[in-house]
């Protein structure tokens, strides 16, 4: 099955792999579970190979959608449903907080939190999702299809190779579950690459310690700047070694060794100090 209509051509700038495979459609569909009383958001619908079932829920529906040649083709399938809104618009400038502005009491908001859904484009993957992940108090949760690479960075462990930035920010923030693979040639044109779901719940009540989400950031990037580099290396501009005994973290270790909760201990050392 292709719903791809014949006079518009995937563009490749615009990262367009349109899912043709409807089990994987329903599996995908099937692990969101959409309900008619909740907020959801597509990003890159496409030809709407996933806003048909989404909308189908008779859930409330924001599209974001780049490509402006999609959006005739959008609007005759879905304008009919009064609960959908389509925005022509970069996710990455798209103002996700504007769509919940209407509703300022508290209550309103914790119910109109947001769910997030897409096939991501895998050219803007990585920034969107630190963007979402800026917007946790909004969000209820996401399921996005990424390349497979993309997902094992998000749901990495201490001492793998895919251990990094990426997946300590998100695993800070959100729950990572990683449901399940999907092969090229659920797409049309294929990937070169395998893809894969990924869950990215917000905690709500969240197992770590707290501690400065921005400091986080930045000593996380300075630890894995140089991967085969120390921490003694790596993080001389932000902590020195004796600290980072003092919290039983050895100096000699590289980044990818820590757990995160290490990695909070230590942003808390840092921020007690400065
Ligand atoms: N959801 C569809 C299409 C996936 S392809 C399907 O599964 O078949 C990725 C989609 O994201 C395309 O429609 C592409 O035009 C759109 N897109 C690419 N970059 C975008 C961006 N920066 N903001 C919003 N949409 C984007």
């Amino acid at each position: 099955m292709s719903r791809q209509p014949s006079e518009h051509r995937p563009r490749k700038r615009f990262g367009q792999n349109f899912l043709q495979d409807a089990a994987v459609i329903d599996r995908i569909i099937a692990s969101i579970y959409p309900r008619a009383d909740e907020r959801l958001v597509e990003i890159g619908p496409g030809h709407g190979a996933l806003t048909a079932a989404l909308s189908n829920s008779g859930c409330r529906l924001d599209l974001v959608e780049l490509d402006r040649d999609l959006i005739p083709g959008l609007l005759a399938s879905f304008s009919l449903n009064s609960s959908f809104t389509l925005h022509n618009a970069d996710a990455l400038d798209f103002d996700f907080t504007s769509l919940l502005k209407k509703k300022s009491a508290e209550s309103d908001r914790q119910q109109q939190q947001l769910r997030v859904v897409g096939n991501l484009p895998y050219n803007i993957s990585t920034p969107l999702i630190f963007k979402l992940l800026a917007h946790t108090d909004i969000i209820k949760d996401m399921h996005f299809m990424l390349q497979l690479e993309v997902v094992e960075r998000l749901s990495a462990s201490p001492g793998n190779k895919n251990w990094g930035r990426l997946g300590i920010m998100a695993q800070y923030q959100c729950q990572v579950e990683h449901l399940f693979n999907v092969a090229p040639y659920a797409f049309n044109p294929q990937p070169k690459v395998e893809s894969a779901i990924v869950r990215l719940t917000p905690w709500v009540e969240s197992p770590w310690p707290k501690c400065s989400e921005p400091l986080l950031r930045k000593l996380v990037k300075a630890a894995f700047a140089h991967r085969r580099k120390t921490l003694r290396n790596n993080l001389k501009e932000i902590i020195d070694s004796n600290c980072l005994e003092a919290l039983g973290v050895d100096p000699g270790a590289r980044a990818e060794t820590l757990e995160l909760r290490q990695f909070i201990e230590i942003t808390n050392a840092v921020h007690v100090k400065s």
